[in-house]
C-alpha cells in the first residue's frame, strides 16, 4: 500500500503477525497456501457500521425515504428486537464483510431494547474472527422530548454512560495486535444531549479509548444544528470535544472548507460511505478536498439498511466513482481507493499493526483470485476496482483462515442463514 507492488512473492505468517514478505522464502516447517494466479492486499478495513440493521435490509416504506423519514420507518422494527436478533445480525453481517476481504470492522450499536448489550455482538466477532472496534452507542432524547426516535428506544444518560465504563472495562484490549478495541459513540448530535456529547468526551478520554459518531451527513442535518445550536456541526463538535487524533465522524458530507481545515488541523479522522450517500441521496463527500488538506478518511460500508449490502471491496469503488462524478476522471485512482479502503482505515481506528503487508504487521491478508471471469482480459490485475472479482478466495485475520475457498471457514453458515429467515418473518409478522 505504500506503492511497491511485488510479483510471484510469498508471505510468512507466525503466531498472528507477518514475519517475512518477498521471494522464494523458506517455507520449511510452515503449512503452505499456493496462492498463484492471486493478488494479495492487506484485509480491508471497514470504520461505520450498524451490523444489527442486516435483518432490516430492503424494507418496503424505508427502500425510497430521505434519512429521517427512512429512520421513522424502521424504529418500531428495532424496538422488537431480542438479543438474539443483534447477535445474528452480527453474525450475519460479519460474514458479509469477511466475503468482501475485510479483516476488521467497527460497529456502531446504539439502541439496546429489551435487554439487548454489546456484549451480543462481541461474541460474534470472536466466532467468525473478524477484528472488531464496537462503539457504545445510545440515544437520549425521544420523541417525548421532541427527538426523533420513539421514547422505547432511548437511555437515561447516567445509565448510558455507567455502561460505556462496563464494556470498555469488560472488553477493552489497548494492546497491539488487540481484536477487540471498545470505543464510545452517541448516536448523533440530534439524538443526544450537549450534555451527554460532552461528558463521553470526558470519559472515552479518561479510559483511553476513541470516540465516534454521525456528523454532517445531509442538509437537513446541518439545518438541524444551525436551529436547534446555532451553529454548524463543526463548531458544534469542536465545542465538545469532538475533535482530536483521537475522534472519527461517520459521513462528514456537508462539511465546508473551514471543517475540513478543523479536522486537518486536528487530526480528526472521517468514516466515508459513499453506498449510503447515494442510496439515501446526502449527497458526495468532498473525499478529494479532504485528502488533499490531510484529513485521515477510511470507509465504511454503514448499515444494512442503508447500503443495503455490506461489500467493503465495492465500497472502495463506489468512493473511487463517486469522486469522479464531481471531480472528473483522474480525481481517484483504484490504488488510492484501496488504500483509503487499507491504510486511511487503519488510521481512522487508531491502529498502527494494521493495514499494510509488512514485516512486523498483524497477518490480516486478503486474497483475491484474478484468473476468473471478472478478471479475465485485465491488463493490471492489481487494479482490483476496476475489474472483477467481488469477493475474497481467502482471508485471514490474526494469522487465521477466516475465509477459505470463497466460504466462511469459522462458522457453519446454515443455521444464521436460517435463523434470518425466521427472524424477518417474526419482525415483519
Ligand atoms: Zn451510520
Amino acid at each position: 500500500m505504500d506503492g511497491a507492488e511485488l510479483r510471484n512473492a510469498d508471505v510468512r505468517i507466525e503466531g498472528g503477525v507477518i514475519a517475512a514478505v518477498g521471494q522464494g522464502l523458506d517455507a520449511a516447517g510452515a503449512e503452505v497456501l499456493d496462492c498463484a494466479g492471486c493478488v494479495l492486499t492487506p484485509g480491508l478495513v471497514n470504520t461505520h457500521h450498524h451490523l444489527y440493521q442486516t435483518l432490516t435490509r430492503a424494507v418496503p416504506g424505508a427502500q425510497d425515504a430521505l434519512l429521517f423519514g427512512w429512520l421513522k420507518r424502521l424504529y418500531p422494527i428495532w424496538s422488537r428486537f431480542t438479543p438474539e436478533d443483534f447477535a445474528l445480525s452480527a453474525t450475519l453481517g460479519l460474514a458479509e464483510l469477511a466475503l468482501s476481504g475485510c479483516s476488521t470492522t467497527s460497529d456502531h450499536l446504539y439502541l439496546y431494547p429489551n435487554g439487548a448489550r454489546l456484549d451480543d455482538t462481541i461474541g460474534a466477532a470472536s466466532e467468525v474472527g473478524l477484528r472488531f472496534h464496537p462503539t457504545r452507542g445510545a440515544m437520549s432524547i425521544g420523541e417525548s422530548d421532541g427527538g426523533l426516535p420513539p421514547d422505547t428506544l432511548v437511555e437515561r444518560e447516567d445509565a448510558i454512560l455507567e455502561d460505556c465504563l462496563r464494556v470498555i472495562d469488560a472488553f477493552h484490549d489497548p494492546a497491539p495486535g488487540a481484536m477487540v478495541r471498545v470505543g464510545v459513540a452517541p448516536c448523533s448530535p440530534f439524538s443526544v444531549s450537549r450534555e451527554l456529547m460532552r461528558d463521553a468526551a470526558i470519559l472515552a478520554r479518561e479510559k483511553g479509548v476513541r470516540l465516534h459518531t454521525h456528523l454532517a451527513e445531509n442538509d437537513e442535518d446541518v439545518r438541524y444544528s444551525l436551529t436547534t445550536f446555532g451553529c454548524r456541526p463543526g463548531q458544534y463538535a469542536e465545542d465538545l470535544g469532538w475533535t482530536g487524533p483521537d475522534v472519527w465522524h461517520a459521513h462528514c458530507v456537508k462539511l465546508d472548507a473551514q471543517e475540513i481545515d478543523l479536522f486537518a488541523r486536528t487530526r480528526t479522522a472521517v468514516a466515508h460511505c459513499p453506498c449510503s450517500n447515494c442510496r439515501l441521496g446526502s449527497g458526495i463527500a468532498p473525499v478529494r478536498a479532504m485528502r488533499d488538506a490531510g484529513v485521515t478518511v477510511g470507509l465504511g460500508v454503514d448499515g444494512s439498511a442503508s447500503n443495503d449490502r455490506a461489500n467493503l471491496l465495492a465500497e472502495a469503488r463506489q468512493a473511487m466513482l463517486l469522486q469522479r462524478v464531481a471531480h472528473g476522471a483522474d480525481a481517484m485512482s483504484a490504488r488510492d481507493a484501496l488504500h483509503i479502503a487499507t491504510v486511511g482505515g487503519a488510521a481512522a481506528l487508531g491502529r498502527d499493526d494494521i493495514g499494510r503487508i509488512r514485516v512486523g504487521m498483524r497477518a490480516d491478508i486478503a486474497g483475491w483470485d484474478v484468473s476468473g471471469i471478472e478478471s479475465a482480459g485485465s491488463w493490471d490485475s492489481a487494479a482490483l476496482l476496476l475489474a472483477g472479482p467481488s469477493s475474497v478466495r481467502d482471508l485471514f485475520v490474526e494469522g487465521r483462515r477466516v475465509v477459505s475457498d470463497g466460504r466462511i471457514a469459522t462458522v457453519d453458515m446454515a443455521a444464521p442463514l436460517a435463523a434470518a429467515r425466521r427472524a424477518v418473518a417474526r419482525l415483519a409478522g
